[in-house]
């Protein structure tokens, strides 16, 4: 039987406050390690940043080091530092408010792809072993006045503490807080106390938001009334596919080989996301908000794109593969097609993206208003990349089998990755065969735009998430893709030669919101022509009919 003596509560603060600062911020002191210099200077700055870390630490838990209070908070500390650990030396992520989003939207399926057996041995170690000792451990406290007073004693000499190393260090920590604003993000645990504050701020901002309705005024433009037929607009949202390995945007491995073959297919190099994690790019770019005015909690309460379409009288229908829409089609048809049975094509409650195309034959055939259609993809949603496409698009081989991507050789992450983007393509590429095969029924059309990239091992990241600052291009730089039947190009006066032209304008998904009121003539105040990204292609003259501009 385990007897431990008792001790001071002082005692007990100094020894949590030093596990904190070793047991889970290895990832912080190896980034430290990396960004000074190499030098006595580099090393006595990173011990200047731990004995301010830790005197931080003791006068936060000594002000808490009450007898209700202490071990509790500390058991809890621990448990939640040990996941946290786990997932900051696991993907290199930074906890922020919208990583805490990230976490707090994500559905069943995403947080099994994230379970391991890596995760419970840090949470055993860093949280259950220390919690059970701390509980098995007695402490003394003394009577009220003389507590208060240790308290007192304890809090000023850390402060002192703290302010001394801070002043004398103070030109090396100050430029190095300056310049490297990942680290307020990389301490454990008051990175992610902090981005709990703020995503509970942006919870209650939002419910305090009143609801604001957006083009109201939306209709449709007369060029309508030429139209011959229904039409089909099909938008795509991706996941996680970053254009540096898309075959036909230029990757040295050719990871679109049917999208490669498809006649006027329009490959647009160079468009950058929202956000770098699908619960911010998602309802950013629906919304008319643009990234840098966007606002989570604003978006909320908004209206987007979808419902000023509605409004304008297309039928608008989500049909989601994935999480769900972020709010995003709150007030349209949402088809969720995640969960459905068949054995084909889903196993494990989850489905393949080809899903998403299932009875789209019969849903033309039987198409009697202009509808805009949205699948949104599971894509390449990692980690576990090897779980997103059927065996025989396995084209790049080995390929890393686990969620834990640290297990695996880099080349094995990006084979798996490369392989999700040939799945991609082939379901992209059957979807714009089975939309020309019925152009002479309905106009038909596709815009393919992922919601943000991914890294796959580049500056030790993985995954994406990363704050829109710090994040590297891979995160950012997306693929988006169009596709217009010639009906469609005729009835919409698109000019396809025009696009193919200037594929290489700078474009971000702040386009998406007005280029699909253009591309969809649809007349509102909302409408911003400067960011439409089809304006400038729209037709001057079709079969004798005036374009509108
Ligand atoms: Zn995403």
């Amino acid at each position: 039987m385990l007897t431990i003596k008792a001790v001071r509560p002082e005692w007990v603060t100094l020894v949590a406050s030093a596990f904190l600062l070793v047991g889970f911020n290895f990832i912080l002191w190896q980034h430290l390690l990396v960004i000074t210099a190499a030098d006595g200077r580099g090393l006595l700055l990173c011990l200047a940043f731990a004995v301010i870390v830790f005197c931080a630490f003791n006068l936060v838990l000594t002000l808490l080091a009450f007898r209700p209070v202490l071990k509790p908070l500390l058991m809890l500390l621990f448990m939640i530092s040990a996941g946290v650990a786990y997932f900051m030396a696991q993907y290199g992520v930074l906890m922020d408010a919208g990583m805490l989003r990230n976490f707090a939207e994500t559905n069943a399926t995403e947080v099994r792809d994230l379970l391991s057996l890596k995760l419970f041995v840090y949470i055993g170690l860093l949280g259950v072993l220390p919690s059970w000792l701390l509980f098995k451990t007695p402490i003394s406290y003394r009577r009220w006045p003389r507590e208060l007073l240790s308290k007192l004693l304890v809090g000023v000499a850390s402060v002192a503490v703290l302010g001394a190393v801070a002043m004398i260090n103070y030109q090396g920590l100050s430029s190095l807080f300056r310049n490297h604003h990942e680290l307020h993000l990389m301490v454990v645990p008051s990175n992610y106390i902090g981005a709990s504050f703020g995503y509970l701020r942006e919870q209650v901002a939002s419910a305090k938001q009143p609801f604001i309705t957006l083009g109201e005024d939306a209709s449709r433009n007369p060029a309508w009334q030429t139209h011959a037929r229904k039409s089909l607009t099909v938008l795509v949202v991706g996941e996680s596919a970053r254009a540096e390995n898309f075959g036909i945007l230029g990757y040295h491995r050719d990871t679109t080989p049917q999208l490669d073959k498809e006649a006027g297919l329009i490959a647009f190099t160079d468009v950058h996301s929202c956000g770098t994690e699908t619960a911010v790019s998602v309802p950013c770019m629906f919304s008319n908000m643009g990234r840098k005015n966007y606002d989570a909690s604003k978006a909320k309460n908004e209206e987007g794109l979808l419902d000023v379409l509605k409004r304008a009288g297309l039928d608008v229908i989500w049909r989601d593969n994935q999480s769900g829409c972020k709010g995003t089609c709150d007030r349209v048809t949402l088809q969720d097609v995640s969960n459905l049975k068949d054995p084909s094509l889903c196993a494990n409650s989850e489905c393949r993206d080809e899903i998403l195309l299932q009875g789209l034959q019969h849903f033309i055939d039987t198409l009697d208003k202009d509808t805009v259609l949205v699948l949104h993809q599971m894509g390449s949603h990692g980690p576990e990349y090897f779980k997103r496409y059927p065996k025989e698009y396995e084209h790049f081989t080995p390929v890393c089998e686990s969620n834990a991507l640290n297990n695996c050789s880099r080349e094995s992450i990006v084979n798996g990755y490369d392989n999700t983007l040939v799945y991609t393509d082939h379901v992209l590429s059957m979807l714009i065969d089975l939309l020309r095969a019925n152009q002479d029924k309905v106009d038909t059309a596709m815009l393919y735009l992922s919601d943000h990239g991914e890294s796959l091992g580049e500056y030790n990241l993985f995954l994406h998430g990363t704050p829109y600052m710090l994040a590297p291009e891979q995160q950012k730089h997306v693929a988006m893709l169009a596709w217009f039947s010639d009906s469609y190009q005729k009835s919409f006066a698109v000019d396809t030669h025009c696009l193919q032209m200037s594929r290489d304008k700078p474009l971000s998904q702040d386009n998406l919101f007005h280029s699909m009121l253009g591309l969809l003539e649809v007349n509102s105040k909302v409408y911003n022509q400067d960011l439409d990204m089809f304006a400038s292609c729209r037709s001057a003259v079709i079969d004798g009919v005036l374009a509108r501009e």
